[in-house]
């Protein structure tokens, strides 16, 4: 019972919901979103509840309303390339009935395999694959959307091009179920790359890897993924998979190209890290390529492992990457954290897991603590954003005017008002 009232950053609700909501269907949520309007009950909708900044933690006296039994793939168009789906199908799994078909979907969080489509909407999950394809906003072409009246609307349009009136469906992308609840969405799917080149390359520092990541940039090549992975996080890694990664460096690289000429751009990337990298092997064997990227996907639950983590999620500019990564590392020695990094290099987006200890619910060390705040106020100070892909959920909310300022979040909360009168939907996050 406990794990639907809560999600995997290790917040704990803050007392029992009034209720549970397992939605049957569309009407369904359509009630009880009437009913908690009419009553200023509050909601918190859940797809899998994989999130990781306390988006879908339940609040006391709250209905916690479930829609990942809305779980069917409506249709796949492969000439209009678009697929039509209810919120609680999981990401791989559309991604697999598109790849059936020709195509695929290319917004590829690490939790594909438990996380839904409707969580990705409303957080905007990004993935390995954003490198090159962008997040979950760039797939969305239209949205069905029940209201915190209980009223349904469609927003957006199933072609690849329109611009008739403002675009609310970009609006409820991100917005972690406090503006309404999506009960389908029409996607956008991509073909399906024909072949894929990838690159694991390893580095004597961290440093070293992410002037790797800038040489990428400007080498002309556009990797689909470029993930990268500090040597705490390897040693996490090979312990859990009884892989041997951490003795070939101290960081590491995995770029992957797809499409047609995919080798004749990873030889570009190779050449622009070579001269950088101590190790560096590649191939164009998909079943090799999905171990490498396998071991990075499980890169969490390896850190997991070792306790309670706080997972941030900050980007900067690319330019910026390598002095993200040594004032991380800064921020660890002088707060005496742990600190794992990881992330998605290619969008200057970086992971700094700060080990806390404790179970999931205890208090967060006031060291991590120190840690994390130090860490947001080094990705602003560079010019870049506390989450890039995870959300503010319940955790982060108190930087939320600091990264956006204060005009502009009354300017939300004024869209929040507008949508959402009485403040029933998820009013414990995001803002
Ligand atoms: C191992 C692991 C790896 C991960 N890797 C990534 C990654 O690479 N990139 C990334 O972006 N994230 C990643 N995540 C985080 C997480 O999987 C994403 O945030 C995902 O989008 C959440 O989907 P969910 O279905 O689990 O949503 P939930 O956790 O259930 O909910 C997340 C938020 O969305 C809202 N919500 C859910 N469904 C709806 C709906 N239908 N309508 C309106 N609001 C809704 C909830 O209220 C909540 O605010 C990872 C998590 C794990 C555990």
């Amino acid at each position: 019972m406990t794990e639907i009232l809560t999600d995997r950053s290790g917040l704990l609700p803050s007392g029992p919901p009034s209720e549970v909501v397992v939605a049957r269907d569309v009407d369904h949520v359509r009630e009880t979103l009437r009913r908690a309007h009419r009553d200023r009950i509050p909601v918190v909708t859940r797809g899998a509840g994989s999130g990781l900044a306390g988006g879908a933690v339940a609040d006391a006296g709250a209905i916690v309303l479930d829609v990942s039994a809305l779980d069917r793939i409506l249709s796949i168009d492969p000439v209009d390339g678009v697929a039509h789906v209810e919120p609680g199908v999981i990401t791989a799994d559309l991604d697999r009935a598109a790849r059936a078909r020709g195509l695929f979907y290319a917004p590829d969080p690490g939790s594909v395999e438990l996380s839904t489509i409707g969580g990705n909407i409303a957080t905007n999950a990004g993935g390995l694959r954003g490198a090159k394809y962008g997040v979950t906003r760039d797939a969305v072409l239209a949205l069905d959307v029940v209201l915190a009246d209980g009223s349904l609307v469609r927003v957006g349009r199933p072609t690849i091009k329109g611009v008739t009136g403002y675009d609310i469906a970009s609006l409820i992308v991100g917005s972690e179920g406090t503006l309404g609840v999506v009960v389908g969405a029409t996607l956008r799917l991509l073909p399906a790359p024909p072949e894929t080149a990838t690159a694991a390359a390893f580095f004597p520092s961290l440093d070293r890897a992410a002037e790797a990541v800038a040489a990428i940039a400007v080498s002309g090549a556009r990797p689909a993924v470029l993930e990268i992975v500090d040597a705490a996080t390897l040693a996490a890694i090979d312990e859990a998979e009884g892989t041997r990664l951490r003795e070939r460096g101290e960081a590491f690289l995995l770029a992957q190209t797809d499409g047609f000429g995919a080798e004749r751009e990873l030889a570009v990337v190779r050449e622009a890290i070579a001269p950088l990298a101590a190790d560096l092997e590649w191939t164009s064997d998909p079943e090799r390529a999905e171990g490498l990227i396998a071991a990075r996907r499980r890169a969490l639950p390896a850190i997991e492992r070792r306790g309670r983590v706080l997972i941030e999620d900050i980007a900067v500019p690319r330019s910026r990457l390598a002095d993200a990564v040594r004032g991380i590392q800064r921020i660890a020695a002088e707060t005496g954290t742990e600190i794992f990094v990881f992330g998605h290099a290619g969008d200057g987006n970086l992971h700094p897991n700060i080990l806390t200890g404790g179970a999931p619910g205890d208090p967060i060390s006031p060291a991590a603590e120190e840690a994390a705040e130090r860490i947001f106020a080094l990705a602003l100070s560079l010019g870049g954003t506390l989450t890039a892909e995870h959300g503010i959920g319940r955790l982060k909310r108190s930087w939320v005017a600091r990264e956006v300022g204060d005009e502009v979040h009354a300017l939300q909360r004024r869209i929040k008002d507008l949508l959402d009168p009485h403040g029933i939907l998820n009013p414990g996050a995001a803002l």
